[in-house]
């Protein structure tokens, strides 16, 4: 997925510490019904944080096979990664995840909170190649999106309404219709994309769930006219499902690469007001509370920002060379966040190198100065690079 280069730059010019695993509270049963979340508050808040047991397994086995660096890598285990539901198959995974939590939140008596990513829109990546679906127009995605991936997911999560679940919704769907219309297969699926979302929208809005849509980041949407066109595109999708109030907040920086403070931007885009994410949330919610968007939270991504400087464009996005973990996963970091999260996997490809590999996307391959190479198709386990995010992990692990 993500990460327009080439496009955007033309779209652009024109226009802490962990919380930790374990709580220091002695585990206190929680009482027969627990009382079930408000979505309209931080679902991070006092929590625990669910990890993704294949996502430590990868890590594990890359522990194994790097016995000098072992401890070290072992020590990445601890921390959250959100699940990425990317396929219609991928749902079958939803009960089995959340089943793990609530067996947690009931051993530890500490409400669970779980994030997933949904990620399966119809025509999806539609500025790109890397991530590409397999939902089309063509073969009734539009149709399918909804019977067999949004409602299976609504229905296991009401089946757990007594645990937290966070949902970021779509990475890149909506900022592709904001700056990406140019882009035939974007401007062809602009309907798909506004309908799907509304829909999605409307069947996950439960009590226990709290839905943050994908916002992309500030080397993309920082400037203000982009702003104001995804606000504007944010509050006319929100009204088509049913209202502003249906979700809790926003996503920024999803799989991106934009530091928290004092990042690339001013260096590489000058007329970008947003140096950084914290900037670009800062100005975000100035956008849409002009829209009438107002009380919201945003969940940062900050899997790979942990070292800025590492990029000869802000429009890079593959597999970044030089990149390192970033913030650890933790609540109500800064005023208006709900949390820092690792959304992207840090370890997960963003796309193959390989020039005749499947998904194969300039961006990824060996032109893109900035990106690592040898790299495997999106979402595949990427050793060597996961091994660099940890080197020059900052915080340091
Ligand atoms: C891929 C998905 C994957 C996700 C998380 C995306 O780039 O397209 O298949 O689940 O990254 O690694």
């Amino acid at each position: 997925m993500i990460r327009r280069a080439s496009l955007l730059a033309l779209v652009c010019a024109g226009a802490p510490a962990c919380a930790p695993p374990q709580s220091s509270v002695a585990p206190r049963p929680l009482p027969e019904a627990a009382p079930v979340h408000v979505a309209r508050d931080n679902p991070f808040a006092g929590a625990r944080f669910y990890v993704d047991p294949g996502f430590v397994a990868k890590v594990e086995a890359t522990a194994a096979s790097t016995p000098a660096r072992a401890d070290q890598i072992r020590r990445v285990e601890a921390f959250p990664t959100a699940v990425w539901l990317d396929s219609i198959a991928s749902v079958a995974s939803v009960s089995r995840h959340l089943d793990a939590a609530l067996a947690l939140q009931k051993s530890s008596g500490q409400p669970v909170v779980t994030l997933f990513v949904i990620y399966d829109l119809p025509e999806r990546d539609c500025s790109a190649k890397a991530s590409a679906g397999e939902l089309t127009a063509s073969n009734r995605g539009e149709e399918r999106y909804k019977t067999e991936f949004i409602a299976p997911i609504a229905a296991q999560f009401r089946a757990h309404d007594a645990q937290r679940i966070a949902v970021v919704v779509e990475p890149d769907s909506l900022a592709n219709v904001a700056t990406n219309l140019s882009v035939g297969r974007c401007a062809a699926a602009e309907g798909i994309y506004r309908r799907s979302l509304a829909a999605a929208i409307r069947a996950l809005a439960l009590p226990n769930v709290s839905l943050y849509l994908d916002a992309a980041h500030a080397g993309w949407l920082g400037w203000g006219s982009n702003r104001r066109k995804i606000a504007r595109i944010f509050r006319d999708v929100l009204d088509a499902a049913g209202g502003v109030d249906l979700v809790r907040g926003f996503a920024t920086n999803v799989s991106n690469y934009d530091s928290l403070h004092d990042g690339d931007i001013a260096r590489l885009e000058p007329s970008d007001p947003c140096h950084d994410e914290i900037g670009y949330v800062e100005k975000l919610t100035e956008s849409l509370a002009e829209l009438g968007i107002a009380g919201k939270g945003f969940v940062i991504d900050t899997a790979r920002n942990g070292r800025a400087g590492i990029r000869t464009k802000s429009a890079s996005w593959c597999n970044i060379k030089g990149a390192g973990l970033g913030a650890r996963p933790q609540a109500s970091p800064a005023p208006g966040i709900d949390a820092y999260w690792w959304v992207k996997p840090p370890g997960d490809s963003d796309g193959g190198s390989d020039p005749n590999g499947p998904g194969f996307d300039d961006a990824c391959g060996p032109a893109a100065a900035d990106s690592a190479q040898g790299a495997p198709p999106a979402g595949q386990w990427f050793v060597p690079y996961f091994l660099q995010l940890v080197e020059n992990a900052d915080p340091p692990v």
